[in-house]
């Protein structure tokens, strides 16, 4: 019998895809990590396995207690789903900008959902700040903190960099991939830099973000914005993205990543949310300035369900002057 150990054993090991149409018509191997096929649909649910088991090894959860996030998302689905599996209770601080069909999935699966308003990060009734202050006033409380808790990068060291090298043999060229908190860069590029032969890192941004820039020019200036994409582009460098080694970096603008997802729907059958449109159009232009024979992977981050009310409603596409082809 071929089986899998309950939810936490159903994390990871997730099939490493060629991508058809992008490979055929550059000459590369373009290769996509089907992140989205983890059991709570999407890249985070490693890095949420990893904190919370890092909380329960030190003492800091115990039995019945409680597990705090700010998280637009993808972060607090992942916990709700582990948390739920080992029986802790969670509370997840959101800003007033995300889509309802975010509140509403996390509210299904069992948490209670604090929606606050919209503040940048200096503020400090910001998501994040409010999130941290209320694990540290309850009984039993830990705060998950994703942005700067390395258990978040150590999940990406420990499993998805051996996982991308093991299936490539070790012949990849490039791996490029989107930041938020930077978790998944960061134990990726640290584990596949420590092999022979490394391949290039690239950093993926959208506009709006100041990444591009810190990676370029060394200063953390944000670039003109505003873009569609979710869970992605950060104004700052967190301690998780300050590990990361990084190469260089490419910008790609909502009108490219918003061509590309419904490509890969009507070209290749795949239904993929925005961070992924982001990576696929990063790993085009790396292969196009490497030339045909090479192999390059990036992360198919989550599928396109969430988005069903922005990236797939046609009146938001044509309010924000975006179109599909
Ligand atoms: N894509 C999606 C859909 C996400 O939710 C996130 C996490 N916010 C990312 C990409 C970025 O991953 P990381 O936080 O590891 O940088």
């Amino acid at each position: 019998m071929q089986t899998k150990a309950g939810f936490a054993g159903s994390v990871g090991n997730t099939p490493l895809i060629r991508i058809d149409s992008l490979s055929d018509e550059t000459g590369c191997e373009i290769l996509g990590k089907a992140e989205f096929m983890n059991p709570g649909g999407s890249v985070k649910d490693r890095a949420a396995l990893w904190i919370v088991r890092e909380h329960e090894k030190s003492g800091s959860l115990k039995s019945g207690g409680t597990v705090v996030e700010g998280t637009a998302g993808n972060t607090g689905i992942g916990i709700v789903h582990v948390c739920n599996a080992r029986g802790y209770k969670t509370v997840i601080y959101m800003p007033d900008n995300q889509s309802k069909e975010k509140v509403d999935i996390l509210r299904t699966l069992g948490a209670e959902v604090r929606v606050v308003k919209a503040v940048p990060y200096a503020d400090d009734m910001n998501y994040q700040k409010q999130a941290g202050r209320y694990a540290a006033s309850i009984e039993g409380g830990v705060w998950a903190n994703q942005f700067d808790n390395l258990a978040n990068t150590q999940s990406h060291f420990e499993s998805t960099g051996p996982e991308i090298w093991a299936q490539t043999d070790g012949k990849l060229d490039a791996f490029t991939c989107a930041v938020g908190t930077g978790g998944t860069i960061s134990g990726i590029s640290q584990y596949l830099k420590t092999q022979k032969n490394p391949p290039k890192i690239v950093l993926a941004d959208p506009y709006g973000s100041a990444l591009f820039n810190w990676v370029t020019t060394g200063e953390a200036s944000m670039t003109p914005g505003p873009s569609i994409t979710e869970g992605i582009g950060n104004s700052r460098i967190t301690q998780n993205l300050a590990t990361a080694k990084i190469d260089s970096a490419v910008q790609v603008h909502d009108t490219e990543m918003v061509k590309m997802v419904y490509r890969m729907l009507r070209e290749d059958g795949w239904f993929f949310g925005s961070s992924t449109g982001i990576n696929l159009c990063a790993a085009v232009k790396i292969a196009k300035e490497m030339g045909p024979g090479h192999t390059i992977v990036t992360i198919l981050c989550d599928a396109g369900h969430k988005y069903q009310s922005t990236l797939f409603n046609p009146s938001f596409l044509v309010a924000k002057g975006l179109s599909t082809n």
